[in-house]
């Protein structure tokens, strides 16, 4: 065990604050990484601040992590010293599951290990990337491409892979028309790789205040959703609307402007549940459906195929005495686009 330096919320409604924390021992198939930048997922303020319950306290959040290679188990074949590597949102899973064996871990039937707020298998919780260093299985650590700075490439391991693997699930590509809802850290990155893989892209925003901005990533159109103009003029309009919004929201509106046969994809992870009148489902044929992270093969063709494509995250680099000011702004939509921080300054 080790004592490495990290940012922690000590219970629900407490500021993020510097503290130290343990470190396993670098294992047979474990790779110590000296992380270098961890962004900052909505996520991570459901859970410091508790929304979603059954919060492990004190919590390390962090699941956007980049560092590099500085220490390999006896075991360890696909990593070296030196190598850069990313680690998202999962640190093990049962790996005999069917999920597990078919390359979708974060649907492992018997739960996957969370990076932050689980326990790992031997019982004890799991700290999350606002730390100096983290202790990862080799199977759980992902390459980052040469082509991807350290720091753009962090809100890939979470923002990136889950809006590719829905956008790849539900055959976003040339001919379909996407909606992005929420243009924040996932809605930008949606943004991005559904205008990389070929679809025509609308944004659906609150306003138009990021609109230059959504034109530049790749959207096609710009709607604002505070406008009830926007809801009748695209009635109708979408294969599929990926929804990252982050608080609750009336479903029946958007499944409105599905063709038949659309899909509603919701990634966004409200606090509280959302009803839906089924007839919105039933008048065109529609389906609402969910999706959660990606598999780990997934996610290293992910970052390969943002690598291919010249990109990684907008990203406004912070140091972590500023992480509580970034948590506000994040809550007041006032995020271009991820928040990132520099473990330097931890
Ligand atoms: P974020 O950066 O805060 O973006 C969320 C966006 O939603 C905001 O930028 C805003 O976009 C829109 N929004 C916020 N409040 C709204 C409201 N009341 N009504 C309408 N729109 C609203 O958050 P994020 O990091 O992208 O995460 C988004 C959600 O996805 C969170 O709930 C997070 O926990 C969840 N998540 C899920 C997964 C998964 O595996 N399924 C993975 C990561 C995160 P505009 O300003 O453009 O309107
Ligand atoms: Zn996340
Ligand atoms: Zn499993």
């Amino acid at each position: 065990m080790t004592s490495v330096a990290a940012y922690a919320a000590s219970s629900a409604n407490a500021p993020l604050e510097r503290t130290t924390v343990e470190r396993r021992a670098v294992g047979e198939f474990d790779v110590l990484i000296d992380i270098k930048f961890a962004g900052i997922c909505h996520s991570d303020i459901h859970q410091a601040r508790d929304g979603w319950g059954q919060g492990i306290f004190p919590m390390v959040p962090g699941h956007e992590i980049a560092g590099v290679v500085t220490e390999t188990g006896s075991g360890v074949t696909r990593f070296a010293v030196g190598d850069r590597v990313g680690v998202g949102c999962m640190v093990d899973s049962c790996r005999e599951c069917d999920n597990c064996k078919a390359g979708l871990e974060q649907y492992c039937v018997k739960g996957n290990t969370g990076t932050y707020n689980a326990l790992d298998k031997n019982g004890d919780p799991t700290y999350g990337g606002y730390s100096t260093h983290i202790v990862v299985d080799e199977n759980y650590t992902l390459r980052i491409p040469d082509g991807l700075s350290l720091d753009e490439a962090a809100p890939l391991l979470c923002a990136g892979i889950t809006t590719y693997s829905p956008l790849k699930h539900w055959n976003a590509g040339p001919g379909k028309k996407v909606a992005v809802l929420g243009m924040g850290g996932l809605g930008h990155m949606g943004v991005k790789i559904a205008h990389a893989l070929g679809a025509e892209v609308t944004v659906l925003s609150q306003s138009l205040r990021k609109q230059d901005d959504g034109l530049k990533l790749g959207a096609d159109h710009y709607y604002a959703t505070s406008d009830p103009k926007t809801f009748e003029e695209l009635r109708g309009t979408f294969d599929i609307i990926l929804s990252t919004v982050s608080a609750p929201l009336d479903f029946g509106a958007y499944l409105s402007l599905l063709k038949t046969d659309g899909a509603l994809v919701n990634v966004g992870a409200p606090e509280e549940p959302i009803s839906v009148n089924l007839f919105s489902l039933i008048g065109g044929r529609k389906s609402l459906s969910g999706s959660g992270i990606g598999g780990i093969q997934e996610t290293q063709d992910m970052l390969d195929f943002c690598a291919e494509h010249g990109f990684g995250a907008e990203i406004e680099l912070i140091g972590a005495s500023e992480i509580n000011e970034a948590y506000e702004r994040v809550l007041n939509s006032d995020v271009r686009y991820r928040f990132v921080i520099d473990a330097a300054t931890i």
